[in-house]
């Protein structure tokens, strides 16, 4: 029974009031069963009035006075919710009415009337109840009494009521009739009693009344599958979806069979039916219901019914699978991650794992790992990284941790954050830790690779410097044995032979030169000077020259300079002078017919001392092809490898150039048509000057000083070198004094009286430096001349620490170490 009582409770939690519901509608038929009686017997009574032309107006107005009070009082009583009370005064009427019908027209009638009534009343359409009870015993008692009169009628073969009316068959008659309806109405009650115990005994007149209930889907079915009991939204939803008419007894099956019937309910109803709760989920009519259903059972045990209730979870499905989504899609993130994954508590329990973290566990410790396994029975295991539990304890600790570690003969990058509850409380970590180990090799192999570029880089720019210094050294002896004999008096032939020999041993040296410079330049170790030179001065020098090499062409050189053109500027003028020198024997050289232009113009005067110049150099040559433009400044590029052929060059002059015009803060640009001629150009902002005179005294090499008389020691191990310097020398009129390295020029210098040193660097022995120092250090201040065919820069940096006091390059132009040798003798 308690099942019986949690169903009704479940009804009435979903807002409906069971009882109130059931005697209002019970009270419904009630009332209007007993206003059809009494209208039918007031009807019956007038027109038996009528008939028997008795119609006594005292007796029709009492009768209808308790009639009409009794509708009244019943109407307010029933309006007043006092079923019971009202029911019972309008039964009173109602006999009290039949009393005044036997009174007037002779029991018979009333009899009838009563036998109808109760008969009508006590129908089959009330349910076992106490009302029911009450209704019975108001009936029973009239009817006792009435059979008592007729009894007595009979017995004393007269009416207490009327005279002179017996009937001995009516009597008879009436009697029956009476037991017969008291007969039949026991044996209901008894019948609807014994049936309320064996079954629903509310399930009957409960049944429409379900079908008030808006909220909840609920239904019950016996045990044969039939309904017998639903909410209103059941039937509804049965209709909407499957248009089937739910009706008390309505074999359910017939919904089963529905092709969109969820099999889920299928499998519910079997357990239900089986005596188990079962609670299930489906999908219809696109959203999701759960379903649960419950046994009913009679009294005795005997499970007599099933009960179910549906209701709609689509908000709460949605949001479960809202979140399992979100979980998938951050799992795959993890496990797509490349990433090994875990998260532990502060008591090393995994909390998760990404799937490559499970494996990787699995293939190094053996274990399978799941959320609750405690990592510290790993910490013993042999082939545990010792530092680990450390690393963990750290990041609890509250750090976050980011370093790399080798495990497993691999590389690990581990990073590690705390994780924190609400309250701020560090509960755990996440560690993520991405295996390294081909970077690393790829890291290894690159440095490897750059330490073995930089010691080629190394070993190209030693080789190349020792090539210079070996290459410079014969070449000096040739130039200067070259320039020697040139100074001298030969047949005019001779004197040709001796021109291309210089020609072409300058030539070589240039070559020489821009192999280094490009060398110089590739490992970064060019640093340019900044220091005031006339401007003017190197454009003249470049026009004399230039003037001369285009002639023997047969073009003419045109320089035009901006009015006004500053003469002292600051810079590099050695490097300055290369690129010019560069871009005009290009222009030279590429060019057959006309001219060939430099220009300097000034664009824009900056600042009193500071303004911005355009060096641009034009010809009228064989122009360049749009395509070959960006190829001719790389390393040995040519604008047609047939230049070559035809031209010479070794492809380094313009990346050399432009590489410079690059370090002093420019770009070098060009434009070209082919055979139209080219324009090469660069824009240079420079500290400038008006001013006239140079701070450097330049003086004309040409006009000679005398040198005569002057003693010179030259130290000196190549005996060709020394040769063409001691000859140089001499030619000067110089007393000359040699040394083969420099321990024999110490103790020359110590010794004797020198009036200048012109000291190679490199010797045998004793080199220039080691020497230098030595004859400082023995106080001697004569002017040392440094003689080098060495290009490398930190040497030639080193000169002036070390003692000395200039440098000539070999191979040397004479004029310039005439020039410097008379310029430190008259400083000295
Ligand atoms: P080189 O002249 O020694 O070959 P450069 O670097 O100075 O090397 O020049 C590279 C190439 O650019 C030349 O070979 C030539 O093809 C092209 N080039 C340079 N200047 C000119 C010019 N004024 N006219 C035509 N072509 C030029």
């Amino acid at each position: 029974m308690s099942s019986i009582t949690n169903f009704w409770r479940k009804l009435k939690n979903n807002g409906c009031d069971i009882t109130t519901d059931l005697i209002k509608v019970k009270n419904i038929i009630f009332t209007n069963t007993l206003l059809y009686i009494s209208f039918f017997s007031y009807c019956i009574f007038l027109t038996s009035l009528i008939l028997n032309n008795l119609l006594n107006i005292k007796i029709l107005l009492i009768s209808s006075l308790f009639i009409i009070v009794g509708f009244i009082s019943v109407y307010f009583l029933l309006k007043a919710k006092q079923y019971l009370l009202g029911k019972s005064i309008l039964l009173l009427l109602l006999y009290l009415s039949i009393f005044f019908f036997d009174f007037s027209l002779g029991e018979s009638a009333g009899v009838y009337l009563y036998y109808f009534a109760f008969f009508l009343t006590t129908f089959n359409i009330f349910s076992w109840s106490k009302e029911r009870v009450l209704l019975l015993t108001f009936l029973l008692i009239p009817a006792l009494l009435l059979l008592s009169t007729e009894i007595y009628n009979l017995a004393n073969k007269k009416s207490i009521l009327h005279e002179g009316y017996n009937s001995l068959s009516i009597y008879i008659f009436n009697s029956l009739m009476t037991f017969l309806i008291i007969a039949i109405n026991t044996l209901q009650i008894i019948k609807e009693n014994l049936l309320a115990q064996q079954s629903l005994s509310l399930s009957k007149p409960s049944a429409p009344s379900l079908t008030d209930i808006k909220q909840g889907c609920i239904w019950s079915i016996d045990m044969n599958y039939k309904l017998i009991a639903f909410s209103k939204l059941y039937k509804e939803i049965i209709k909407k979806q499957y248009n089937i008419d739910c009706y008390e007894g309505l074999d359910i099956n017939k919904v089963f069979n529905h092709p969109n019937y969820p099999l889920e309910i299928l499998a519910v109803y079997k357990k239900v039916l089986q005596g188990k709760t079962a609670v299930s989920e489906y999908f219809s009519n696109n959203n999701y219901f759960e379903i649960e259903g419950s046994p009913l059972y009679s009294a005795d045990g005997t499970q007599i019914a099933a009960t179910f209730y549906s209701r709609l979870i689509t908000a709460r499905k949605t949001n479960e699978q809202e979140l399992q989504q979100a979980k998938i899609n951050l799992e795959t993130l993890i496990d797509s991650a490349g990433n090994s994954t875990w998260s532990l508590t502060t008591d090393y329990k995994i909390i998760a794992a990404n799937k490559m973290y499970v494996s990787d566990m699995k293939r190094i410790f053996d274990v399978n790992i799941h959320p609750g396994f405690d990592l510290s029975q790993l910490f013993d295991k042999p082939n545990f990284p010792k530092d680990w539990k450390g690393q963990y304890d750290l990041v609890f600790s509250g750090q976050n941790l980011f370093l790399d570690h080798i495990f497993a003969e691999d590389f690990f990058e581990l990073n590690a954050v705390p994780i924190r509850n609400i309250r701020n409380e560090i509960i755990g970590a996440v560690f993520f830790s991405r295996n390294i180990s081909e970077r690393k090799f790829i890291e290894q192999e690159l440095t490897k690779a750059k330490t073995n570029a930089e010691q080629a880089t190394v070993a190209k720019a030693q080789f190349l410097s020792n090539m210079s210094h070996e290459l410079r050294t014969p070449l000096n002896g040739i130039i200067g044995l070259t320039n020697l004999l040139l100074s001298e008096q030969y047949l005019p032939a001779q004197t040709q032979h001796l021109e291309v020999l210089k020609y072409s041993s300058d030539h070589m040296l240039t070559l020489i030169n821009d192999v280094l410079d490009f060398n110089k330049i590739e490992a970064g170790k060019v640093d340019l000077e900044k220091s005031a030179f006339n401007l003017l001065e190197v454009v003249e020098k470049m026009e004399t020259f230039f003037s001369w090499e285009a002639a023997g062409k047969g073009l003419s050189f045109e320089v035009n300079l901006h009015n006004n053109l500053h003469r002292i500027i600051e810079g590099d003028v050695t490097r300055l002078r290369q690129i010019l020198t560069n871009l005009i024997s290009n222009a030279i050289k590429f060019t057959e017919i006309g001219s060939v232009g430099f220009s300097i113009e000034i664009l824009e005067q900056l600042s009193e001392g500071s303004c911005k110049l355009r060096f641009c150099v034009t010809d009228t040559g064989i122009g360049i092809e749009e395509d070959k433009l960006a190829q001719i400044f790389d390393s040995f590029g040519q604008a047609d490898p047939s230049t070559i052929r035809k031209y010479g060059g070794s492809g380094l002059g313009l990346t050399i150039s432009k590489k410079l015009i690059e370090l002093m803060g420019s770009r070098l640009q060009v434009k070209s048509l082919i055979n139209k001629g080219s324009v090469f150009w660069f824009d240079l902002i420079v500290n400038c000057s008006l001013q006239k005179q140079v701070d450097v005294k330049v003086k004309e090499i040409n006009q000679l000083s005398n040198l005569s008389g002057i003693q010179i020691l030259i130290a000196e191990d190549n005996p060709v070198n020394m040769m063409v310097v001691s000859k140089m020398l001499e030619k000067w009129n110089v007393i000359v004094t040699k040394a083969k390295n420099g321990k024999e020029a110490l103790d020359l210098a110590l010794n004797n009286k020198y009036s200048l040193i012109l000291m190679d660097l490199q010797m045998p022995e004793m080199d220039g430096f080691t020497a230098t120092a030595e004859i400082r250090a023995a106080k001697l201040t004569l002017p040392i001349i440094a003689l080098t065919a060495t290009t490398d820069d930190t040497m030639l940096k080193n000169i002036k620490q070390k003692g000395m006091n200039g440098l000539v390059q070999k191979p040397f132009i004479p004029e310039e170490l005439h020039k410097m040798i008379a310029d430190m003798i008259s400083a000295n």
